[in-house]
């Protein structure tokens, strides 16, 4: 069975969308509700019912495989605790994953989806059906219900988008647009400001700035630098604060088939002092321990409330790199080096700055790719060079003449 219900999910992600912009347009009039809390859980045979003390203002559903689960967002609601399952629902976790949306878990005992679901009249329970399906056949996506529209919570005061591009790193997530020449034939560049949405990244000490922010800021200025060049073709994963899982990153990076992926963070240390940039390329193994602690951190952006939203059975830590990912990881080695000597002239780096790490975002086996700690966000200098408009444009115009002469030596070896 191959469910439709991604088409439908689109459809409805598209309702969910239009109902977003009333519902934040209705926001500036409304006064925030109380947001309902799950009272009761109950997973019995393939009937999943979920009660609430209030109103809630919607709920969707996605699943996970390696292991087996479905989760269940209840939008503009408050987690209550454990819940009661018997039947292809091995148990039940609840936590609260944003401040208005609470995450149930099911663990499930073997695979299944949701094949649809309602909420009851008043708005206060959500009834749902499971299926078992073949190992397979978990469809990517997502599944959202609304209550009848007069018992839906009023949103929380707070801007906010009803659905966010979440769960399984799947073709779901809409291809980014691509800038500069209109040539096929042009080297095609994708640009990954890291973190986004909930995830934050690190938070600077000096005046909190979120490492999201500010290396989105440098992936336009760098994706403005390279588009006024005409050189090359760009693509950006995110130009908004959203969210993205580390395999869907990479993964856009492919479907666009792109001849690069540059991944851009900005580090923290404990030692106020650590300053300057590093790039990273994929080893299995790390080349010091420090890196292997970046690996940890920044591997964890998939991971939230003990889901691994990357849906990947592995340890993130280790990663096994495919023969056929040799060339690949020699041309993004040659692109580190190049990034090193033309970077420095702009900006500075660390000793030693091109390191190794299992970085999952670097994955992808055919795209040559590296991750670009742009610098300590724990270093007032760091900060201060990082989100200036002048610092952004040195890294730009450092990350810009290296990635063309990266295109140029290629160009010329032809
Ligand atoms: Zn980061």
């Amino acid at each position: 069975m191959k469910i439709d219900w991604t088409k439908k999910g689109r459809a409805m992600h598209k309702q969910a969308m239009a109902l977003a912009t009333i519902l934040v347009s209705a926001l500036l009039m409304t006064q925030p509700a109380e947001a309902g809390s799950v009272k009761r859980i109950e997973a019995r045979g393939s009937q999943i019912t979920v009660s609430f003390d209030d109103l809630v203002q919607g709920a969707s559903t996605f699943s996970l495989v390696g292991p087996d689960r479905i989760a269940i967002d209840i939008l503009g609601g408050k987690a209550g605790r454990g819940g009661y399952a018997t039947g292809i629902v091995k148990s039940v976790r609840q936590g609260q994953y944003s401040p208005d949306t609470a995450r149930i878990v099911f663990d499930l005992d073997r695979p299944a989806v949701i094949t649809n679901g309602s909420f009851s009249d008043d708005g206060k329970s959500l009834k749902l059906s499971l299926q078992a399906v073949g190992q397979n056949r978990i469809a990517a996506g997502r599944k959202s219900f609304l209550p009848p529209v007069k018992f839906r919570a009023e949103p929380p005061k707070k801007s906010y988008s009803v659905k966010m591009p979440l769960g399984k790193p799947r073709d779901s997530v809409d291809l980014p647009k691509i800038y500069g020449p209109n040539d096929a034939n042009r080297p095609l560049v994708v640009i990954d400001a890291g973190h986004g949405g909930h995830d934050p990244g690190t938070v600077s000490p000096h005046g909190g700035k979120y490492e999201k922010n500010v290396v989105l800021a440098i992936a336009r200025a760098l994706r403005d630098r390279l588009v006024a060049s005409g050189q090359v073709r760009v693509a950006l994963t995110r130009d908004t604060d959203k969210f993205l899982v580390l395999e869907e990153r990479y993964g856009i990076a492919r479907r666009l088939d792109a001849d690069l992926f540059i991944s851009i963070h900005a580090d923290a240390a404990g030692n106020q002092n650590a300053s300057g940039a590093t790039v990273y390329t994929l080893s299995e193994v790390a080349s010091d321990r420090e890196a292997a602690k970046l690996a940890a951190r920044e591997n964890r952006a998939n991971i939230i409330n003990g889901v691994n939203l990357g849906g990947a059975n592995h340890d993130v830590s280790s990663i096994l790199i495919d023969l056929t990912q040799r060339e690949t990881l020699n041309v993004s080695a040659d692109f580190a080096k190049l990034l090193i000597r033309e970077g420095q002239r702009k900006m500075n780096f660390r000793t030693n700055p091109h390191r190794f790490a299992s970085l999952v975002v670097l994955k992808a086996p055919d795209t040559p790719s590296v991750l670009f700690e742009s610098g300590y966000l724990s270093n007032k200098e760091d900060v201060a060079f990082l989100s200036s408009s002048q610092g952004r444009s040195k890294i730009a115009s450092g990350m810009a003449s290296a990635i063309e002469s990266h295109f140029a030596r290629k160009l010329a070896r032809r």
